[in-house]
């Protein structure tokens, strides 16, 4: 009764913001992320009074598209979460001044629930909404171990094994994006699943943690909620960050965690940074600091070459060794970007018939490296200049008007404009604190000598190629 009366109290806190947060993450869970960035991101929520919730589309193209094709299922989700919701009424963003906004009182009165409290029921709690689904590519067979992740993946494979890691239960994952963390952790868990009847395991995100528990209250099963997380033998939260600082979410999960690794069992964490810089709860967090805690980093050339390399054999996808170098040292920011330029190449190869050497990758890779893995910067793109006319930095930067300074200072200054986007006063003050008509100047004279004197085309496809551009073709 006790516990009855608090899930209402707490049901009761949830803001609107979480009711429209969890209306749009089961679009994008329904629909998937392209579906929903087109039609569902750009919608915004104005306030739910006498059973209409009433929200808004930036332009009348969209709300007609929704209204064709989507209405009935933000209708039916809304209606899930919230059950007084009869109708929606969606119509194009006015000017903002003449939208009212809701107020406290209203986002207040949002969730409100008339019935007496002694008469909530807590429901059971359906289990299979909880997990999320896991990817079949994600397993430990598909996970191609190196350095910069060895110490990772030998934690996930002794908790999918059952395996004491020493001492620990509690097993903490971080690194940067796209790095294989969600890989690890759905590797567990469907290694658990497919071969320990008696072992069970729950993969779920961090916002699917939160969803779930936010439904949970307004349905009244956050007790079954509860006790499923905590008859679980191995539980793979993925990127906790999400959650932290999100109050009641965050209290939740500590009160799951701690439950959990009382009783003895497994808890896999993966994270964007290490658990002291999370936002969360003393107790929690020295708890988190306390397992075993591992970093995957950026994977080295050679791994990123296996990585590609075996990706490219499951799609069928048959990649020459110089194409497999060329991509695998180009794309060096994430695992996921690799994967990004793979899908990219076949979608080449199996749509248009293109045959995948060198020169035809590069030229479909262009764009996305450039866009994705040059970050040069102006004292880079001067000292290169500098080393490969052989002059010293400090020459270009001076004030003389010497040719062979004229010349690299020009280099400089035009490499400059196309690989950053700095204004021309920066570029100016980088090269030696000069005005911006000087810059222009500078570009100009040098664009009338690449007009008639080809091989300076030449330095400068190689400056850029010592800069780690692309290249030329
Ligand atoms: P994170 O969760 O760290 O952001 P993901 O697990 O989603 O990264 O990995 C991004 C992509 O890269 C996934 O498709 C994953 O399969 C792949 N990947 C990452 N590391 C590896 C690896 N060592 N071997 C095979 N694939 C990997
Ligand atoms: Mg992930």
């Amino acid at each position: 009764m006790q516990a009855h009366t608090r899930n209402y109290v707490e049901a009761q806190k949830a803001s609107v913001d979480d009711f429209w947060s969890t209306v749009l993450f089961n679009l994008k869970e329904e629909f998937g992320v392209n579906t929903f960035n087109s039609w569902f991101a750009p919608l915004s929520f104005l306030e739910i009074q006498d059973n209409i919730l009433r929200i808004t589309a930036p332009t009348q193209f969209i709300r007609e598209c929704v209204i064709n094709n989507y209405l009935h299922k933000i209708k039916q989700i809304a209606a899930q979460i919230d059950p007084r919701i009869k109708v929606i009424d969606l119509r194009v963003k006015a000017n903002s001044a003449t939208i009212a906004t809701p107020t406290v009182a209203q986002e207040k009165k949002v969730y409100t629930n008339d019935n007496d409290t002694s008469s909530i029921k807590v429901e059971a709690y359906e289990s299979s909404n909880l997990t999320s689904s896991l990817d079949s590519r994600y397993t430990f067979d598909n996970f191609i171990v190196g350095p910069s992740n060895k110490l990772a993946l030998s934690a996930a494979q002794a908790v999918a094994e059952g395996r004491k890691n020493g001492i620990h239960n509690v097993i903490v994952i971080y690194g940067t994006v796209g790095l294989g963390k969600t890989h690890l952790l759905q590797a567990v868990a469907d290694y658990i699943n497919a071969t320990q009847p008696n072992r069970s395991a729950a993969y779920l995100s961090a916002e699917k943690f939160m969803h779930q528990y936010i439904l949970s209250l307004k349905n009244n099963s956050s007790l079954g909620f509860r006790e499923h997380l905590r008859s679980l033998d191995v539980l793979l939260i993925d990127d906790l960050q999400f959650i932290c600082g999100k109050s009641s979410t965050q209290q939740e999960f500590a009160n799951t965690f701690n439950a959990l690794v009382e009783s003895g069992k497994t808890v896999v964490i993966s994270c964007d940074r290490t658990p002291y810089q999370l936002e969360l709860d003393m107790r929690t967090k020295s708890r988190l600091a306390g397992g075993l805690v591992t970093e995957i980093k950026a994977a080295d050339l050679a791994l990123r070459y296996e990585i590609l390399k075996n990706k490219a054999q499951n799609l069928n996808l048959d990649l020459t060794k110089d194409v497999l170098e060329f991509v695998s040292q180009s794309v060096t920011s994430s695992v996921r970007e690799l994967e990004g330029a793979l899908n990219n190449l076949a979608h080449h190869a199996f749509n248009s018939g293109i045959e995948l050497n060198l020169r035809n990758t590069k030229e479909i890779l262009k764009d996305c490296i450039l866009a994705h893995e040059v970050v040069v910067s102006i004292p880079t793109i001067i000292d290169t200049v500098a080393k490969y006319y052989e002059v010293t930095t400090k020459e270009i930067l001076s004030k003389s008007r010497e040719p062979r300074f004229v010349l690299p200072r020009q280099v400089a200054a035009y490499i400059s404009k196309q690989l950053t986007d700095k204004s021309l006063k920066d570029i100016g003050h980088a090269l030696g604190k000069r005005d911006h008509a000087t810059v222009i100047y500078s570009i100009k004279k040098l664009e009338e000598r690449l007009s008639v004197d080809t091989s300076i085309n030449e330095d400068i496809a190689k400056i850029q190629d010592s800069l780690g551009m692309l290249p030329k073709l």
